[in-house]
């Protein structure tokens, strides 16, 4: 496993993310995640699972302080004792006293930012999280976020694969020390039929998947949460560290498209 080092924290490159994974599926995915060398894994208010990713952490004879565990908040809670509630919530369905990483789940546009971030830095206080960030904030709205919160804003956690390298965001957040959390860095499955990422497979004798993967992980201060419910694929998407892609081929694997990141979607949703 390699690391992400922001703000002075070590962040495994490659976490698990627990989006559509519910009860035993989920549960067992966590424990052979763990048991494989995952150490980092990504959960929600809004995932309905944080029972299964708790119990898992807790069977595992991996120590919890050594698990990089984040949760979110759904930004329907707009108010300060409200998102504190719900966090006080998440902790119990997790079982654990703390999180590693708070975040709010989406940008809400009838929320006030400031408040927000207050019922935010208001769990970090009490010891709810040790880091508190955004997920799905643009980079305005990241730079609104770090005005108003006192405590750094450790992660903009967004959608980030080959289709949508988020250029942008990525440079403010490398600018700042903010780390960029990958999220759907297979674009939810749709990447995996890519044919740059299957010429380069074959290439470094690797998978679409591990090619798509290994093009997140080797950009500094980003990190990415992949999904899988597969034991061979959970070993297959740790299995990343130990080839290298050119600079012409990182460049060649970068192809933003709003319509490959929409069709992506769709299929996953449909499932074809
Ligand atoms: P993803 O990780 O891009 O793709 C998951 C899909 O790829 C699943 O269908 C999985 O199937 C398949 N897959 C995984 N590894 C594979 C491999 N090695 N070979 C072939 N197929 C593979 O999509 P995602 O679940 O949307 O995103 C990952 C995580 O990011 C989520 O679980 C969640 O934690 C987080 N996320 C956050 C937000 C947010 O708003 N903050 C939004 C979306 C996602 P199998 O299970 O069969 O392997």
């Amino acid at each position: 496993m390699e690391y992400e080092t922001v703000q002075g924290e070590e962040v495994p490159k490659i976490g698990l993310g627990t989006w559509r994974m519910h009860g035993e599926i989920c549960r067992q995915a966590v424990a052979t995640a763990l048991e494989a060398g995952y150490r980092h894994v990504d959960t929600a208010q809004a995932y309905d699972n944080e029972r299964q990713v708790g119990r898992a952490i807790a069977e595992s004879p991996v120590a919890r302080e050594d698990v990089f565990l984040t949760t979110k908040v759904w930004p329907g809670h707009v108010d300060r004792a409200s998102i504190r509630s719900s966090v006080a919530s998440s902790l119990a369905q997790l079982g654990v006293e703390y999180v590693d990483l708070l975040l709010i789940h989406w940008p809400n546009p009838i929320a006030s930012t400031a408040e927000v971030m207050a019922g935010l830095n208001d769990c970090r206080d009490e010891g709810f999280t040790r880091h508190v960030g955004v997920s799905n904030f643009g980079a305005d709205q990241l730079k609104t976020a770090r005005a108003v919160s006192d405590a750094p804003i450790f992660t903009d956690q967004v959608q980030f694969h080959p289709y949508q390298p988020q250029r942008d965001l990525r440079a403010y957040c490398q600018a700042h020390d903010i780390l960029l959390t990958a999220y759907s860095p297979l674009a939810h499955g749709g990447i995996l039929r890519d044919d740059v990422l299957g010429e380069l497979a074959v290439k470094y004798d690797k998978s679409p998947a591990q090619v798509a993967l290994r093009w997140v992980v080797q950009q500094d201060g980003v990190v990415a949460i992949p999904k899988s419910a597969s034991e061979a694929h959970l070993r297959e998407n740790l299995d990343v560290f130990d080839f290298r892609l050119t600079a012409t081929e990182m460049v060649r694997v970068e192809r933003p498209s709003m319509l490959k990141t929409g069709a992506s979607f769709l299929r996953s949703r449909l499932g074809v």
